[in-house]
Protein backbone atom coordinates (compact mmCIF):
# COMPACT_ATOMS: atom_id res chain seq x y z
CA UNK A 1 0.00 0.00 0.00
CA UNK A 2 1.43 3.48 -0.87
CA UNK A 3 1.21 6.61 0.77
CA UNK A 4 -1.25 9.02 0.76
CA UNK A 5 0.99 11.56 -1.07
CA UNK A 6 2.10 8.60 -3.38
CA UNK A 7 -1.62 7.88 -3.64
CA UNK A 8 -2.23 11.58 -4.89
CA UNK A 9 0.26 11.31 -7.35
CA UNK A 10 -1.00 7.91 -9.01
CA UNK A 11 -4.26 10.11 -9.48
CA UNK A 12 -2.78 13.01 -11.21
CA UNK A 13 -0.73 10.45 -13.54
CA UNK A 14 -4.55 9.05 -14.74
CA UNK A 15 -6.03 10.17 -18.15
CA UNK A 16 -8.85 12.75 -17.46
CA UNK A 17 -10.62 12.67 -20.88
CA UNK A 18 -13.15 10.39 -22.74
CA UNK A 19 -11.61 6.76 -24.09
CA UNK A 20 -13.54 6.50 -27.26
CA UNK A 21 -13.56 4.19 -30.18
CA UNK A 22 -9.68 2.97 -28.37
CA UNK A 23 -8.34 6.18 -28.06
CA UNK A 24 -8.52 9.06 -25.42
CA UNK A 25 -10.70 11.81 -27.11
CA UNK A 26 -9.34 14.99 -27.40
CA UNK A 27 -12.68 17.79 -27.39
CA UNK A 28 -12.48 20.89 -28.57
CA UNK A 29 -12.64 23.20 -25.23
CA UNK A 30 -14.43 20.74 -23.06
CA UNK A 31 -15.56 21.59 -19.66
CA UNK A 32 -13.78 19.69 -16.59
CA UNK A 33 -15.36 19.36 -13.11
CA UNK A 34 -12.78 18.30 -9.60
CA UNK A 35 -12.56 15.42 -8.31
CA UNK A 36 -12.45 15.65 -4.56
CA UNK A 37 -10.62 13.49 -1.86
CA UNK A 38 -13.65 13.22 0.71
CA UNK A 39 -11.02 12.96 3.37
CA UNK A 40 -8.55 16.10 2.60
CA UNK A 41 -11.34 18.13 0.89
CA UNK A 42 -8.51 19.29 -1.97
CA UNK A 43 -9.02 18.56 -5.45
CA UNK A 44 -7.48 15.09 -7.16
CA UNK A 45 -7.57 16.30 -10.17
CA UNK A 46 -9.35 17.95 -12.95
CA UNK A 47 -10.84 15.46 -15.53
CA UNK A 48 -12.51 16.70 -18.70
CA UNK A 49 -16.33 15.64 -19.10
CA UNK A 50 -17.97 14.17 -22.14
CA UNK A 51 -19.75 16.66 -24.63
CA UNK A 52 -22.76 15.68 -26.83
CA UNK A 53 -20.17 15.33 -29.80
CA UNK A 54 -18.16 12.90 -27.47
CA UNK A 55 -20.91 10.83 -26.61
CA UNK A 56 -22.17 10.93 -30.56
CA UNK A 57 -18.69 9.29 -31.07
CA UNK A 58 -18.74 6.78 -28.66
CA UNK A 59 -22.07 5.35 -29.55
CA UNK A 60 -21.56 5.41 -33.32
CA UNK A 61 -18.10 3.63 -32.72
CA UNK A 62 -19.64 1.08 -30.67
CA UNK A 63 -22.29 0.61 -33.46
CA UNK A 64 -19.36 0.44 -35.77
CA UNK A 65 -17.87 -2.17 -33.97
CA UNK A 66 -20.71 -4.63 -33.35
CA UNK A 67 -21.92 -4.13 -36.93
CA UNK A 68 -19.27 -3.87 -38.95
CA UNK A 69 -16.00 -4.14 -37.29
CA UNK A 70 -14.04 -6.88 -35.61
CA UNK A 71 -15.79 -6.80 -31.89
CA UNK A 72 -18.96 -8.03 -33.66
CA UNK A 73 -16.96 -10.85 -35.55
CA UNK A 74 -15.29 -12.54 -32.63
CA UNK A 75 -16.50 -15.27 -31.23
CA UNK A 76 -17.43 -16.49 -27.54
CA UNK A 77 -14.08 -17.89 -26.55
CA UNK A 78 -12.11 -15.18 -27.64
CA UNK A 79 -14.33 -12.87 -26.09
CA UNK A 80 -13.99 -15.20 -22.82
CA UNK A 81 -9.95 -14.95 -23.62
CA UNK A 82 -10.08 -11.11 -23.58
CA UNK A 83 -11.94 -10.98 -20.14
CA UNK A 84 -9.85 -13.40 -19.19
CA UNK A 85 -6.93 -10.71 -19.93
CA UNK A 86 -8.24 -8.21 -18.38
CA UNK A 87 -9.10 -10.18 -15.38
CA UNK A 88 -5.11 -10.95 -15.44
CA UNK A 89 -4.27 -6.97 -15.85
CA UNK A 90 -6.32 -5.82 -12.75
CA UNK A 91 -4.97 -8.25 -10.89
CA UNK A 92 -1.67 -7.13 -11.71
CA UNK A 93 -2.82 -3.87 -10.65
CA UNK A 94 -5.03 -4.72 -8.13
CA UNK A 95 -3.06 -2.26 -5.68
CA UNK A 96 -3.32 0.74 -7.90
CA UNK A 97 -6.97 0.51 -8.37
CA UNK A 98 -7.38 -0.16 -4.40
CA UNK A 99 -5.55 2.80 -3.49
CA UNK A 100 -7.47 5.29 -6.71
CA UNK A 101 -11.00 3.93 -4.52
CA UNK A 102 -9.78 4.50 -1.39
CA UNK A 103 -8.72 7.89 -2.22
CA UNK A 104 -11.30 8.55 -4.47
CA UNK A 105 -14.49 7.09 -2.42
CA UNK A 106 -13.00 7.80 0.74
CA UNK A 107 -13.39 3.83 1.67
CA UNK A 108 -10.91 2.38 4.25
CA UNK A 109 -7.83 0.46 2.77
CA UNK A 110 -8.84 -2.80 3.59
CA UNK A 111 -12.53 -2.78 1.59
CA UNK A 112 -11.16 -2.71 -1.84
CA UNK A 113 -8.86 -5.12 -0.70
CA UNK A 114 -11.02 -7.86 0.42
CA UNK A 115 -14.34 -6.93 -1.53
CA UNK A 116 -13.73 -4.71 -4.18
CA UNK A 117 -10.85 -5.87 -6.21
CA UNK A 118 -11.57 -9.82 -5.66
CA UNK A 119 -14.95 -9.10 -6.56
CA UNK A 120 -14.05 -7.17 -9.70
CA UNK A 121 -12.12 -9.77 -10.91
CA UNK A 122 -13.96 -13.13 -10.17
CA UNK A 123 -16.89 -11.22 -12.08
CA UNK A 124 -14.57 -10.73 -14.99
CA UNK A 125 -13.02 -14.42 -14.84
CA UNK A 126 -17.32 -15.42 -14.26
CA UNK A 127 -18.56 -13.95 -16.98
CA UNK A 128 -15.17 -14.69 -19.24
CA UNK A 129 -16.56 -18.21 -18.55
CA UNK A 130 -19.60 -17.84 -20.04
CA UNK A 131 -18.96 -16.19 -23.07
CA UNK A 132 -18.53 -19.25 -25.65
CA UNK A 133 -21.50 -21.47 -23.48
CA UNK A 134 -24.68 -18.90 -24.50
CA UNK A 135 -27.04 -20.96 -26.92
CA UNK A 136 -30.37 -21.50 -28.02
CA UNK A 137 -32.90 -24.21 -27.85
CA UNK A 138 -34.79 -26.26 -29.93
CA UNK A 139 -37.78 -26.20 -29.97
CA UNK A 140 -40.74 -29.28 -31.26
CA UNK A 141 -43.62 -27.85 -32.98
CA UNK A 142 -46.31 -29.92 -34.68
CA UNK A 143 -45.15 -28.08 -38.01
CA UNK A 144 -47.03 -25.34 -40.09
CA UNK A 145 -49.86 -25.78 -42.92
CA UNK A 146 -49.19 -29.30 -42.93
CA UNK A 147 -45.40 -29.45 -43.45
CA UNK A 148 -43.16 -30.70 -40.65
CA UNK A 149 -40.78 -27.52 -39.50
CA UNK A 150 -37.88 -27.03 -37.34
CA UNK A 151 -37.58 -24.26 -34.95
CA UNK A 152 -34.46 -23.32 -32.96
CA UNK A 153 -33.56 -19.96 -31.04
CA UNK A 154 -30.39 -18.33 -30.87
CA UNK A 155 -29.35 -15.92 -28.61
CA UNK A 156 -27.58 -12.83 -29.87
CA UNK A 157 -26.38 -9.40 -28.10
CA UNK A 158 -29.02 -6.98 -27.43
CA UNK A 159 -26.81 -4.15 -29.02
CA UNK A 160 -24.95 -1.34 -27.23
CA UNK A 161 -24.74 -1.04 -23.75
CA UNK A 162 -25.02 2.08 -21.95
CA UNK A 163 -23.62 1.44 -18.17
CA UNK A 164 -24.17 3.87 -15.69
CA UNK A 165 -22.61 3.45 -12.39
CA UNK A 166 -22.18 5.11 -8.59
CA UNK A 167 -19.49 6.33 -6.58
CA UNK A 168 -19.95 3.72 -3.90
CA UNK A 169 -18.04 1.00 -5.49
CA UNK A 170 -17.63 2.23 -8.72
CA UNK A 171 -14.33 -0.55 -9.83
CA UNK A 172 -16.57 -3.40 -8.71
CA UNK A 173 -20.37 -2.15 -9.72
CA UNK A 174 -18.86 -1.42 -13.22
CA UNK A 175 -17.66 -4.76 -14.09
CA UNK A 176 -21.06 -6.42 -13.15
CA UNK A 177 -22.15 -4.24 -15.81
CA UNK A 178 -19.24 -4.37 -18.38
CA UNK A 179 -18.54 -8.08 -17.71
CA UNK A 180 -21.92 -9.94 -18.80
CA UNK A 181 -22.00 -7.12 -21.32
CA UNK A 182 -18.88 -7.78 -23.04
CA UNK A 183 -19.17 -11.60 -22.87
CA UNK A 184 -22.87 -11.73 -24.30
CA UNK A 185 -20.70 -9.48 -27.38
CA UNK A 186 -22.30 -6.28 -26.77
CA UNK A 187 -20.22 -3.10 -26.90
CA UNK A 188 -20.24 -1.17 -23.44
CA UNK A 189 -20.30 2.71 -23.23
CA UNK A 190 -19.58 3.25 -19.00
CA UNK A 191 -20.53 6.51 -17.69
CA UNK A 192 -18.67 6.91 -14.17
CA UNK A 193 -19.75 8.54 -11.20
CA UNK A 194 -18.47 12.33 -11.36
CA UNK A 195 -17.69 12.25 -7.33
CA UNK A 196 -15.32 9.00 -8.31
CA UNK A 197 -14.45 8.53 -11.97
CA UNK A 198 -10.72 7.07 -11.29
CA UNK A 199 -10.53 3.44 -11.18
CA UNK A 200 -12.83 3.58 -14.47
CA UNK A 201 -10.58 5.37 -16.97
CA UNK A 202 -7.48 3.58 -15.40
CA UNK A 203 -9.66 0.71 -16.40
CA UNK A 204 -9.70 2.17 -20.15
CA UNK A 205 -6.14 1.71 -19.92
CA UNK A 206 -6.08 -1.91 -19.39
CA UNK A 207 -8.67 -2.63 -21.84
CA UNK A 208 -5.84 -0.87 -24.56
CA UNK A 209 -3.58 -3.26 -23.15
CA UNK A 210 -5.92 -6.67 -23.11
CA UNK A 211 -6.10 -6.19 -26.71
CA UNK A 212 -10.16 -5.50 -27.15
CA UNK A 213 -11.00 -4.05 -30.11
CA UNK A 214 -11.79 -0.50 -30.79
CA UNK A 215 -15.37 0.23 -29.59
CA UNK A 216 -15.77 -2.95 -27.77
CA UNK A 217 -15.34 -0.18 -24.47
CA UNK A 218 -15.94 3.67 -24.14
CA UNK A 219 -15.46 5.01 -20.96
CA UNK A 220 -17.17 8.65 -20.41
CA UNK A 221 -16.31 10.83 -17.45
CA UNK A 222 -18.77 13.72 -17.12
CA UNK A 223 -21.99 14.44 -14.60
CA UNK A 224 -25.29 12.86 -14.57
CA UNK A 225 -27.18 16.05 -15.84
CA UNK A 226 -24.97 16.60 -19.02
CA UNK A 227 -23.50 13.49 -20.07
CA UNK A 228 -25.66 10.96 -18.33
CA UNK A 229 -28.64 12.48 -19.92
CA UNK A 230 -27.03 12.91 -23.65
CA UNK A 231 -26.01 9.30 -23.38
CA UNK A 232 -29.60 7.68 -22.12
CA UNK A 233 -31.33 10.10 -24.58
CA UNK A 234 -28.98 8.53 -27.23
CA UNK A 235 -30.98 6.91 -30.06
CA UNK A 236 -28.18 4.71 -30.82
CA UNK A 237 -28.13 3.11 -27.43
CA UNK A 238 -29.94 -0.63 -27.41
CA UNK A 239 -29.70 -1.38 -23.56
CA UNK A 240 -29.04 0.82 -19.98
CA UNK A 241 -27.65 -0.82 -17.50
CA UNK A 242 -27.88 1.84 -14.80
CA UNK A 243 -27.06 1.92 -10.92
CA UNK A 244 -27.80 4.75 -8.49
CA UNK A 245 -30.48 6.27 -6.71
CA UNK A 246 -34.54 5.28 -6.85
CA UNK A 247 -35.09 9.26 -8.26
CA UNK A 248 -32.14 9.31 -11.14
CA UNK A 249 -33.56 5.41 -12.11
CA UNK A 250 -37.08 7.09 -12.95
CA UNK A 251 -35.59 9.62 -15.30
CA UNK A 252 -33.15 6.96 -16.85
CA UNK A 253 -36.48 4.39 -17.23
CA UNK A 254 -38.36 7.56 -18.68
CA UNK A 255 -35.67 8.20 -21.20
CA UNK A 256 -35.48 4.44 -21.97
CA UNK A 257 -39.25 3.74 -22.32
CA UNK A 258 -39.43 6.83 -24.90
CA UNK A 259 -37.40 4.45 -27.28
CA UNK A 260 -38.22 1.35 -25.54
CA UNK A 261 -35.63 0.39 -24.47
CA UNK A 262 -34.77 -2.74 -21.98
CA UNK A 263 -33.28 -1.31 -18.46
CA UNK A 264 -31.65 -2.79 -15.59
CA UNK A 265 -32.18 -0.64 -12.55
CA UNK A 266 -30.52 -1.33 -9.53
CA UNK A 267 -31.52 1.48 -7.17
CA UNK A 268 -31.42 2.12 -3.23
CA UNK A 269 -32.52 0.16 -0.24
CA UNK A 270 -33.41 0.18 3.57
CA UNK A 271 -33.22 -3.67 4.25
CA UNK A 272 -33.99 -5.35 7.57
CA UNK A 273 -31.95 -7.44 9.47
CA UNK A 274 -34.14 -9.52 11.58
CA UNK A 275 -32.34 -11.25 14.67
CA UNK A 276 -34.79 -13.71 16.64
CA UNK A 277 -34.04 -14.93 20.41
CA UNK A 278 -32.25 -18.12 19.43
CA UNK A 279 -29.94 -16.76 17.69
CA UNK A 280 -26.04 -16.61 18.33
CA UNK A 281 -26.31 -12.90 19.22
CA UNK A 282 -22.37 -12.88 18.98
CA UNK A 283 -22.19 -13.77 15.45
CA UNK A 284 -25.60 -11.76 14.91
CA UNK A 285 -23.87 -8.39 16.81
CA UNK A 286 -20.68 -8.96 14.48
CA UNK A 287 -23.09 -9.35 10.80
CA UNK A 288 -25.27 -6.92 12.11
CA UNK A 289 -22.16 -4.55 12.20
CA UNK A 290 -20.91 -5.51 9.25
CA UNK A 291 -24.02 -4.89 7.18
CA UNK A 292 -24.96 -0.88 8.55
CA UNK A 293 -21.26 -0.05 8.78
CA UNK A 294 -19.25 -1.61 5.78
CA UNK A 295 -18.16 1.28 3.98
CA UNK A 296 -19.48 3.80 6.19
CA UNK A 297 -22.92 2.73 5.10
CA UNK A 298 -22.66 3.81 1.89
CA UNK A 299 -24.14 0.49 0.72
CA UNK A 300 -27.44 -0.30 -1.27
CA UNK A 301 -27.72 -3.78 0.89
CA UNK A 302 -26.62 -1.78 4.03
CA UNK A 303 -28.70 -3.27 6.81
CA UNK A 304 -29.95 -0.43 7.94
CA UNK A 305 -33.44 -1.31 9.61
CA UNK A 306 -32.32 -3.80 12.75
CA UNK A 307 -35.04 -5.57 13.82
CA UNK A 308 -34.62 -7.28 16.98
CA UNK A 309 -36.73 -9.77 19.38
CA UNK A 310 -37.51 -7.81 22.53
CA UNK A 311 -36.54 -10.60 24.66
CA UNK A 312 -32.96 -10.23 23.72
CA UNK A 313 -33.35 -7.12 22.92
CA UNK A 314 -31.43 -5.63 25.34
CA UNK A 315 -28.41 -7.90 25.50
CA UNK A 316 -27.93 -7.55 21.57
CA UNK A 317 -28.48 -3.77 21.84
CA UNK A 318 -25.15 -4.00 24.19
CA UNK A 319 -23.35 -6.37 21.72
CA UNK A 320 -24.40 -4.15 18.64
CA UNK A 321 -23.14 -1.14 20.38
CA UNK A 322 -19.67 -2.71 22.10
CA UNK A 323 -19.12 -3.59 18.20
CA UNK A 324 -19.70 0.34 16.92
CA UNK A 325 -18.03 1.50 19.77
CA UNK A 326 -14.57 -0.05 18.25
CA UNK A 327 -14.91 1.49 15.02
CA UNK A 328 -12.12 3.77 14.23
CA UNK A 329 -13.24 6.71 11.40
CA UNK A 330 -10.46 8.37 9.81
CA UNK A 331 -8.26 8.23 6.94
CA UNK A 332 -8.18 5.59 4.79
CA UNK A 333 -4.32 5.72 4.42
CA UNK A 334 -3.90 5.84 8.45
CA UNK A 335 -3.09 1.55 9.30
CA UNK A 336 -6.24 1.00 11.72
CA UNK A 337 -9.05 2.89 9.98
CA UNK A 338 -11.98 1.04 9.63
CA UNK A 339 -14.57 3.53 8.59
CA UNK A 340 -13.82 6.43 6.27
CA UNK A 341 -15.49 9.75 5.04
CA UNK A 342 -18.61 9.83 3.14
CA UNK A 343 -18.62 11.15 -0.33
CA UNK A 344 -18.84 14.78 -0.37
CA UNK A 345 -20.28 18.10 1.80
CA UNK A 346 -23.85 17.28 0.41
CA UNK A 347 -24.24 13.36 1.67
CA UNK A 348 -22.44 14.40 5.08
CA UNK A 349 -25.21 16.95 5.46
CA UNK A 350 -27.81 14.89 4.33
CA UNK A 351 -26.73 12.08 6.77
CA UNK A 352 -26.27 14.26 9.45
CA UNK A 353 -29.74 15.95 8.95
CA UNK A 354 -31.39 12.25 9.05
CA UNK A 355 -29.59 11.57 12.41
CA UNK A 356 -31.44 15.19 13.72
CA UNK A 357 -34.28 13.73 12.66
CA UNK A 358 -34.17 10.55 14.43
CA UNK A 359 -33.41 12.27 17.41
CA UNK A 360 -36.45 14.50 16.75
CA UNK A 361 -38.77 11.95 15.97
CA UNK A 362 -38.30 10.12 19.31
CA UNK A 363 -35.43 7.80 18.39
CA UNK A 364 -32.19 7.48 20.76
CA UNK A 365 -29.25 7.50 20.00
CA UNK A 366 -26.81 4.16 21.92
CA UNK A 367 -24.10 5.52 20.30
CA UNK A 368 -23.15 8.33 17.84
CA UNK A 369 -25.59 10.99 16.85
CA UNK A 370 -23.35 13.45 17.68
CA UNK A 371 -20.99 15.80 14.95
CA UNK A 372 -18.11 14.27 13.86
CA UNK A 373 -14.63 15.51 15.80
CA UNK A 374 -12.85 15.61 12.20
CA UNK A 375 -12.42 19.19 11.18
CA UNK A 376 -11.52 18.31 7.87
CA UNK A 377 -13.11 15.26 5.68
CA UNK A 378 -16.13 14.22 5.42
CA UNK A 379 -16.44 12.26 8.16
CA UNK A 380 -19.60 11.24 10.44
CA UNK A 381 -20.05 9.54 13.49
CA UNK A 382 -21.61 6.00 13.34
CA UNK A 383 -24.83 6.37 14.92
CA UNK A 384 -27.12 3.59 16.54
CA UNK A 385 -31.11 4.62 17.65
CA UNK A 386 -32.83 2.18 19.70
CA UNK A 387 -36.99 3.06 20.52
CA UNK A 388 -37.15 3.29 16.68
CA UNK A 389 -39.84 2.06 14.94
CA UNK A 390 -41.19 1.58 11.17
CA UNK A 391 -42.62 4.63 10.80
CA UNK A 392 -39.74 7.05 11.44
CA UNK A 393 -37.54 8.48 8.81
CA UNK A 394 -34.57 7.18 9.59
CA UNK A 395 -36.50 3.72 9.06
CA UNK A 396 -38.34 4.43 6.34
CA UNK A 397 -35.60 6.67 4.11
CA UNK A 398 -32.59 5.21 2.59
CA UNK A 399 -29.79 7.17 4.72
CA UNK A 400 -26.39 6.08 2.97
CA UNK A 401 -24.53 6.31 5.79
CA UNK A 402 -23.06 4.64 8.80
CA UNK A 403 -26.87 5.09 10.73
CA UNK A 404 -28.90 2.14 11.86
CA UNK A 405 -32.20 2.49 13.50
CA UNK A 406 -33.39 -0.83 15.81
CA UNK A 407 -36.91 -1.68 16.43
CA UNK A 408 -38.30 -4.06 18.68
CA UNK A 409 -40.43 -7.17 17.37
CA UNK A 410 -42.83 -9.10 19.60
CA UNK A 411 -43.62 -12.47 17.19
CA UNK A 412 -42.35 -14.00 13.63
CA UNK A 413 -45.16 -12.74 12.02
CA UNK A 414 -44.78 -8.79 13.25
CA UNK A 415 -41.39 -8.93 12.04
CA UNK A 416 -41.92 -10.43 8.87
CA UNK A 417 -44.65 -7.45 8.47
CA UNK A 418 -41.93 -4.70 9.48
CA UNK A 419 -39.66 -6.04 7.27
CA UNK A 420 -41.97 -5.72 4.37
CA UNK A 421 -43.30 -2.47 5.03
CA UNK A 422 -41.27 -0.37 3.29
CA UNK A 423 -40.91 1.04 -0.35
CA UNK A 424 -37.85 -0.93 -1.06
CA UNK A 425 -37.37 -4.48 -1.30
CA UNK A 426 -33.30 -5.18 -2.51
CA UNK A 427 -32.08 -7.69 0.73
CA UNK A 428 -32.48 -8.86 3.94
CA UNK A 429 -30.80 -10.66 6.63
CA UNK A 430 -32.80 -13.61 9.05
CA UNK A 431 -30.72 -14.65 12.69
CA UNK A 432 -32.33 -17.58 13.78
CA UNK A 433 -30.67 -21.18 14.81
CA UNK A 434 -33.95 -22.44 13.41
CA UNK A 435 -33.70 -23.65 10.43
CA UNK A 436 -37.52 -24.00 9.15
CA UNK A 437 -38.27 -20.91 10.52
CA UNK A 438 -35.39 -19.39 8.11
CA UNK A 439 -36.95 -20.83 5.32
CA UNK A 440 -39.73 -19.68 5.88
CA UNK A 441 -38.89 -15.80 6.06
CA UNK A 442 -36.66 -16.26 3.28
CA UNK A 443 -39.39 -16.95 1.51
CA UNK A 444 -41.95 -14.65 2.39
CA UNK A 445 -39.88 -11.50 2.87
CA UNK A 446 -40.12 -9.22 -0.06
CA UNK A 447 -36.44 -9.00 -1.35
CA UNK A 448 -34.47 -9.88 -4.26
CA UNK A 449 -32.06 -11.82 -1.98
CA UNK A 450 -31.82 -13.09 1.48
CA UNK A 451 -28.95 -13.98 3.77
CA UNK A 452 -29.62 -16.73 6.36
CA UNK A 453 -26.73 -15.96 9.53
CA UNK A 454 -24.42 -13.81 7.30
CA UNK A 455 -24.59 -10.67 5.42
CA UNK A 456 -25.60 -10.82 2.09
CA UNK A 457 -22.32 -12.94 0.29
CA UNK A 458 -21.39 -11.30 -3.27
CA UNK A 459 -20.83 -13.64 -5.81
CA UNK A 460 -21.09 -13.41 -9.45
CA UNK A 461 -22.49 -16.40 -9.68
CA UNK A 462 -25.62 -15.04 -7.42
CA UNK A 463 -28.26 -12.86 -9.68
CA UNK A 464 -28.48 -9.56 -8.03
CA UNK A 465 -30.98 -6.96 -8.07
CA UNK A 466 -34.56 -6.35 -6.23
CA UNK A 467 -37.54 -4.93 -7.00
CA UNK A 468 -40.53 -1.97 -5.63
CA UNK A 469 -38.34 1.12 -5.51
CA UNK A 470 -35.07 -0.95 -5.31
CA UNK A 471 -35.00 -1.33 -9.01
CA UNK A 472 -35.96 -3.83 -11.93
CA UNK A 473 -34.21 -7.00 -13.57
CA UNK A 474 -30.99 -8.74 -12.32
CA UNK A 475 -27.50 -8.61 -13.08
CA UNK A 476 -24.98 -11.70 -12.46
CA UNK A 477 -25.32 -14.89 -12.61
CA UNK A 478 -27.30 -16.54 -15.82
CA UNK A 479 -29.36 -13.39 -15.69
CA UNK A 480 -26.34 -11.22 -16.53
CA UNK A 481 -26.28 -13.04 -19.66
CA UNK A 482 -30.02 -13.33 -20.25
CA UNK A 483 -30.41 -9.72 -19.68
CA UNK A 484 -27.59 -8.89 -22.13
CA UNK A 485 -28.66 -10.99 -24.97
CA UNK A 486 -32.10 -10.97 -27.20
CA UNK A 487 -34.09 -14.77 -28.13
CA UNK A 488 -34.57 -14.89 -31.75
CA UNK A 489 -36.39 -17.94 -33.27
CA UNK A 490 -35.88 -18.96 -36.76
CA UNK A 491 -37.93 -21.47 -38.47
CA UNK A 492 -37.15 -23.46 -41.44
CA UNK A 493 -40.19 -24.92 -43.26
CA UNK A 494 -39.21 -29.31 -43.80
P1 LIG B 1 -27.19 8.92 -8.52
O1 LIG B 1 -28.52 8.43 -8.97
O2 LIG B 1 -27.06 10.31 -8.09
O3 LIG B 1 -26.08 8.71 -9.66
C1 LIG B 1 -25.81 7.46 -10.23
C2 LIG B 1 -25.21 7.66 -11.60
O4 LIG B 1 -26.20 8.23 -12.44
C3 LIG B 1 -24.01 8.61 -11.64
O5 LIG B 1 -23.07 8.14 -12.58
C4 LIG B 1 -24.64 9.91 -12.14
O6 LIG B 1 -23.73 10.76 -12.81
C5 LIG B 1 -25.68 9.38 -13.10
N1 LIG B 1 -26.80 10.30 -13.36
C6 LIG B 1 -27.30 11.26 -12.55
N2 LIG B 1 -28.33 11.89 -13.16
C7 LIG B 1 -28.48 11.32 -14.37
C8 LIG B 1 -29.38 11.52 -15.46
N3 LIG B 1 -30.32 12.46 -15.42
N4 LIG B 1 -29.27 10.74 -16.55
C9 LIG B 1 -28.32 9.78 -16.61
N5 LIG B 1 -27.43 9.53 -15.61
C10 LIG B 1 -27.51 10.30 -14.50
O7 LIG B 1 -26.76 7.90 -7.37
P2 LIG B 1 -25.45 7.99 -6.47
O8 LIG B 1 -25.71 9.05 -5.48
O9 LIG B 1 -24.24 8.02 -7.32
O10 LIG B 1 -25.46 6.55 -5.76
C11 LIG B 1 -26.19 6.30 -4.62
C12 LIG B 1 -27.44 5.52 -4.93
O11 LIG B 1 -27.11 4.34 -5.67
C13 LIG B 1 -28.13 5.02 -3.68
O12 LIG B 1 -29.53 5.20 -3.77
C14 LIG B 1 -27.78 3.54 -3.65
O13 LIG B 1 -28.66 2.74 -2.95
C15 LIG B 1 -27.74 3.21 -5.10
N6 LIG B 1 -26.96 1.99 -5.34
C16 LIG B 1 -27.61 0.83 -5.68
C17 LIG B 1 -26.91 -0.36 -5.85
C18 LIG B 1 -27.62 -1.65 -6.20
O14 LIG B 1 -26.97 -2.60 -6.63
N7 LIG B 1 -28.94 -1.73 -6.06
C19 LIG B 1 -25.53 -0.36 -5.70
C20 LIG B 1 -24.89 0.83 -5.35
C21 LIG B 1 -25.62 2.00 -5.18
Amino acid sequence: MRTRQQAEELARSIPIMPFVDGQWLDQQNPQSFPVIDPTTEKTLTGVAETGDAGVDCAVSAARRALDTGSWGRLDGAARGQLLNMLADLIEQRAEDFADLECLDVGKPAIEPRVIDLPQTIATLRHFAGWADKIEGRTIPTPGHMGQPTLSYTVRQPIGVVAAITPWNSPTMIGSWKLAPALAAGCPVILKPPEDAPLTSLLLAELVVQAGFPAGALAVLPGRGATTGTALVQHPGVDKISFTGSPETGQIVAAAAARGFRPTTLELGGKSPQIVFADADLEAAADGVALGVFANQGEVCAAGSRILVDRSVHDEFVELLANRAGKVVVGDPFEPGTTMGALINAKQRARVQGYIDRGREEGAHPVIGGGRSEHDVGYFVEPTLFTAATNEMTIAREEIFGPVGAIIAFDDVDRAVAIANDSRYALAATVWTRELSRAHDIARRIQAGAVAINGWSPLDPRLPWGGSKHSGLGRELGRAGIDENTEEKTITIVL
